[in-house]
């Protein structure tokens, strides 16, 4: 008895990987968070849907495990990647009760990739991941690490940067790296990537900070170097380009 713990990719069934498409195939039972289940959902009309609120994540881990017992092959999905911010760690923590069954970690796109993408290329050098969201890690912690990201001259990458409750969090965020970066800092905001209604939007840490997002948007905060070319976000590797000068 197995459970694959899939990552979805961003969004659109085109940025599932092969391996995704064929362990879904593969399964019985799909096991999610409704948002992702319906992402999927259409192109596996075969399959057994088992769907949880986005608070219920022991529960939906605990379900996958009951479905597998019963000898199912079950795939539990999560959007981007499982490991990222995701529930590959929770699956493996839960499962430790139920030795008998196997996991398989499917990798996916994470929104930081598929982000990346949409804005050109701000990420092709070191980039440091830090979510905004202190609903497991406290908000000293959260802080402590935007300075430290900020301090090292990383491209960050902001994941769960607004929700209702903690609207002002990005402002705060980006108050927090003034203290090390310019006002100038080439940011990008990617809105439902790989999804309908996909926005982006290229701007300055100053104007970042005044900007509001809502939770499925990911943040990106450039480092020194980054810059707008022919209208895409860019951090560039160094390369010299003296050679191919026109
Ligand atoms: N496992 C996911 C991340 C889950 S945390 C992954 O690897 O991508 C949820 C946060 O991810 C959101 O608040 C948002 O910041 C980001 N995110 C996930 N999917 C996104 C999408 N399609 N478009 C924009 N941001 C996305």
């Amino acid at each position: 008895m197995k459970i694959y713990v899939i990552g979805l990719g961003p969004g659109s069934y085109e940025n599932l990987t092969i391996k995704a498409d064929r362990a879904l195939r593969d399964c019985d039972v799909v096991i999610g968070y409704s948002v992702y289940v319906d992402l999927v959902k259409e192109y596996y009309p075969e399959k057994e849907f088992l769907q949880t609120a986005m608070t219920k994540e022991v529960e939906r881990c605990k379900m996958a495990f009951e479905e597998a017992e019963k000898g199912k092959h079950v795939a539990m999905v999560c959007s981007g990647d499982a490991g990222v911010y995701g529930m590959a760690g929770l699956m493996y923590q839960v499962g430790e009760a139920y030795p008998q069954i196997s996991i398989e970690i499917i990798p996916g796109i994470t929104a930081a990739l598929g982000g990346a993408a949409v804005l050109g290329a701000p990420l092709t050098h070191d980039f440091a991941v830090i979510s905004l969201s202190d609903l497991l890690t406290p908000m000293e912690q959260i802080t402590e690490r935007l300075l430290d990201a900020a301090k090292g001259d990383f491209c960050i990458c902001l994941y769960n940067p607004s929700s209702k409750k903690r609207y002002d969090y990005l402002e705060k965020a980006c108050d927090i790296l003034l203290e090390y970066r310019q006002e100038g800092t080439v940011c990008g905001i990617v809105k439902n990537i790989a999804r309908k209604g996909e926005e982006v939007k290229i701007l300055t840490l100053k104007e970042l900070r005044d900007t509001k997002v809502d939770m499925f948007t990911t943040v990106f905060i450039g480092n020194s170097q980054t810059k707008v070319i022919s209208g895409k976000m860019v951090t560039p590797r160094g390369y010299h380009l003296f050679h191919c000068q026109r």
